[in-house]
């Protein structure tokens, strides 16, 4: 895979494939301006060859054109964070997008409307994905967070360029440190998983088995293991279509050489609320009517001792109902414990939003080795899968 420093962009216009989907406020300015500030590299480095960049993102999950999903919105922030004046095309790739795409110099940036207001995109329509094409001279992916569609922007335009299509900064350093934890990982590699359910994450905890020496499960998931195991679980979220499975990963582990570490206690609710009344219990004793909303202070230290002996750890998902905080030291545990060994030199990798949100609520985002900003996208590469907007760079 080609990446944006192979080639010197000097007078050519680059189409660039950005996540710009950042979140908006009630008035529809941006919330949150990450993702457009992780997108700079790119865009700099092209404007300093001496090149132009077309700009192109989806924002939300429009139905049609919708104002309140406009590319518009981000306008002031790009602006403010480029140093320069952007120019806006509504139509995409209209006559307005293709007249303004021929007339732009070296320096300039031109903003598409958002790429989902045009049903085609995210089909992967070969026609749309040409048009798109027809407006630059090399195609630049940087947008990580949507490598995982097969999508016209993403995936389907880069047959349109070949020898002249690249990734970006962002995409090129998220596949790298994904790749360094979960192909070069120095053992003993460590992941921990957690969200609500074992569904979307059983592909990544199948993958896993082959790549770590211990896999911790925390968050809701736990519980479908610990009803694999034959323990109570009350209330506790349950998959019980995914209980067989349970004990099918539990018993093949060991082959694999993957110590797998479940909760060994729990911090119980009477009710899923955030003012529920609360007790922490072992693991084996979730009274019949209360639910398991966190991991317990022994699991917190035993899982923070884990982390900090290991060399490698992937982290993806929270230990609990970490929104409401009677339920959220375990995940803040699991934030502070990655920080720390990474101070010692451990390489650590986390991602998804909910974890990411955590790094940042106990302020250590700045103190892990890497923070990706894919949660999907992340989560495809970890169940070992082929992106269709990395391999279409590739091929
Ligand atoms: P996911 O989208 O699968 O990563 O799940 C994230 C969600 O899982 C968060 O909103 C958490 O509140 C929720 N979650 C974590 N632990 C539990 C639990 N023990 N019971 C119910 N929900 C949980």
């Amino acid at each position: 895979m080609k990446t944006i420093d192979d080639f010197n962009y000097k007078n050519a216009k680059v189409l660039v494939r950005a996540d710009l989907n950042v979140p908006l406020d009630d008035l529809g300015q941006v919330a949150d301006d990450t993702r457009i500030r992780r997108s700079l590299p790119t865009i700099e480095k092209i404007l300093n060859d001496g090149g132009s960049v077309i700009l192109m993102s989806h924002l939300g999950r429009p139905k049609g054109r919708d104002e309140k999903y406009s590319l518009k919105h981000i306008l002031p922030v790009l602006e403010k964070l480029t140093g320069r004046t952007v120019r806006f095309a509504e139509d995409i790739t209209g006559p307005q997008a293709r007249r303004m795409a021929a007339e732009l110099k070296p320096g300039e940036i031109l903003l598409l409307e958002n790429l989902r207001f045009d049903p085609r995109e995210k089909k992967g329509d070969e026609t749309f994905a040409r048009e798109l094409a027809e407006l630059g001279d090399y195609y630049v992916n940087d947008a990580f967070g949507t490598a995982h569609r097969a999508h016209a922007s993403t995936a389907t335009i880069a047959k349109f360029f070949p020898g002249k299509k690249a990734a970006g900064y962002l995409l090129a350093s998220e596949v790298k440190n994904i790749k360094k934890a979960l192909e070069e990982g120095q053992p003993p590699v460590t992941a921990i998983l957690g969200g609500a359910k074992v569904s979307s994450k059983l592909g990544v905890i199948e993958n896993l088995l082959d790549k770590t020496d211990r896999l911790a499960i925390v968050g809701g998931m736990a519980y479908t293991f610990l009803k694999a195991l034959g323990y109570p679980v009350g209330r506790s979220l349950v998959e019980e279509d995914l209980v067989e499975k349970a004990k099918e990963i539990l018993d093949k582990a060991p082959e694999k050489g993957t110590v797998i570490i479940l909760p060994s206690d729990f911090v119980i609710a009477d009710r899923f609320a955030p003012d529920a009344e609360t007790r922490i219990v072992p693991f084996d004793r979730i009274p019949d009517d209360w639910m398991g909303l966190d991991i317990g202070p022994e699991t917190r230290q035993r899982i923070a001792d884990i982390v900090k002996s290991s060399k490698t750890v992937i982290w993806n998902g929270p230990a609990g109902v970490f929104e409401w905080e009677p339920f959220a030291a375990g995940t803040m545990a699991i934030a502070k414990a990655l920080a720390e060994a990474t101070e010692g030199g451990t390489f650590t990798l986390a991602g998804g939003g909910d974890s990411v949100a955590a790094l940042k609520k106990a302020g250590v985002e700045d103190r892990i080795s890497y923070v990706s900003t894919g949660g999907g996208a992340m989560l495809e590469m970890l169940e070992g899968k082929e992106l269709p907007g990395i391999k279409a760079l590739e091929e």
